[in-house]
């Protein structure tokens, strides 16, 4: 591309023009959807361009080889639910059923988050968003690693800035502790609300571990009536 003389700031706009002109190419043969509206193109300090819908995002992502996870994936786990949630929830990453079925929390666990949207807080899963710190199956169900999450989540925090929800929930240590990009104790730290690009954020157990730990429901449903609390929703006292 002969762009090794250029200041970083000339390669940059050299690279954005070149993008612009190949997206246009593939759109007028037939190849791509049509392009990202070229004035929402801001960047991110990871070189990401700053997206201002769910589905721009998810045509960037593509068919994502950034990390690792890739060559063990059935299917990108994007995220599901409404694009004007006032809720998101964000788990730690798909599992098997949700690698095949492209969708978060659709096993075990995902039933019984979907009793606590729907039952315990009186919302639609459907009027929620729901997502993942990484969107690819780590292999065997292990935990994301360091250098997963830090290629995965400036996607999910554009996914936060789109939606710009009312309330972040964050299911389970890894979750928050990759969100919050510290470490987290999870004994110690859920219930407390914390803040996440100027929203709120409140920690909580996952639902994973309530089914191994029914016990721990009476602190997940504390935190959810927090939650309703703040978004100014009824609290029921007994689900
Ligand atoms: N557990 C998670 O953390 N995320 C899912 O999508 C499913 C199970």
């Amino acid at each position: 591309m002969g762009s090794s003389s250029l200041t970083p700031r000339k390669e940059l706009k050299e690279i954005v023009t070149q993008l612009r002109t190949l997206v246009v190419l593939d759109r007028d043969i037939g190849l791509e959807p049509p392009p990202v509206n070229a004035t929402t193109l801001a960047y991110l300090d990871n070189g990401t361009p700053s997206l201002n819908s769910l589905l721009d995002l998810r045509n960037f992502i593509g068919d994502c080889k950034r990390c690792k996870l890739s060559h063990g994936r059935t299917n990108i786990v994007f995220g599901e639910g409404s694009s004007k949630a006032r809720l998101i929830f964000v788990g730690e990453g798909p599992g098997r059923e949700e690698d095949l079925a492209g969708r978060p929390f659709v096993g075990e666990a995902g039933k019984l988050l979907t009793r606590i949207i729907e039952k315990g807080m009186g919302l639609k899963r459907e009027e929620v968003y729901i997502c993942n710190i990484v969107k690819c199956r780590p292999p065997n169900n292990r935990d994301p690693e360091e250098d997963e999450i830090e290629t995965c989540i400036p996607f999910l925090k554009q996914q936060l800035q789109i939606i710009r929800p009312e309330v972040i929930c964050t299911l389970g240590r890894v979750a928050a502790q990759g969100l919050m990009g510290r470490a987290f104790k999870i004994t110690a730290e859920r219930g407390k609300w914390l803040s996440m690009l100027d929203i709120p954020l409140m920690p909580t157990y996952h639902p994973a571990y309530l089914l191994r730990n029914p016990s721990a429901k009476r602190q997940v449903w504390e935190d959810a009536q927090e939650i309703m609390r703040r978004m100014g929703l009824e609290v029921k006292e007994h689900v």
